[in-house]
């Protein structure tokens, strides 16, 4: 007997019991909202709060606070300390982002992810 194509309640047509096109439209959504808690769920890891950055920022500041970690030199990253307090290193993470860490001696603690504006708000004096 052959197969009878049907129309379904979603309007598709097709064989079977249920609609693969639509099917296949769930798979990928819960797909995309499984690879979104993913990867919210990364942030849990980090030192500080990266969460409200984009992404390309975030993977940056990742592979800064690693360098650090694992002992790399600030000025590997072309790291500065502020003029304005020396104990306060502050490294580009993009060019409209940067990182501030606080020198504690044998190691730099990162304090937050700033973009340029956050950053000059912040910047006391000016
Ligand atoms: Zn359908």
């Amino acid at each position: 007997m052959p197969r009878r194509r049907k129309t379904f309640p979603c309007g598709h047509k097709g064989y079977g019991q249920t609609c693969h096109r639509c099917q296949q439209k769930d798979k990928v959504r819960e797909e995309k909202k499984q690879q979104k808690q993913e990867w919210e769920s990364t942030f849990a890891a980090d030192p500080i709060d990266l969460s409200s950055l984009p992404i390309h920022v975030v993977v940056k500041a990742r592979e800064i606070i690693a360098g650090l970690e694992s002992q790399k030199n600030y000025r590997e990253y072309n790291g500065k300390r502020l003029r304005h307090n020396r104990w306060i290193i502050s490294i580009p993470v993009t060019r409209n982002y940067r990182m501030l860490c606080k020198d504690q001696g044998s190691l730099l603690i990162p304090q937050a992810v700033l973009s340029h504006e956050d950053y000059n708000v912040d910047k006391p004096g000016s």
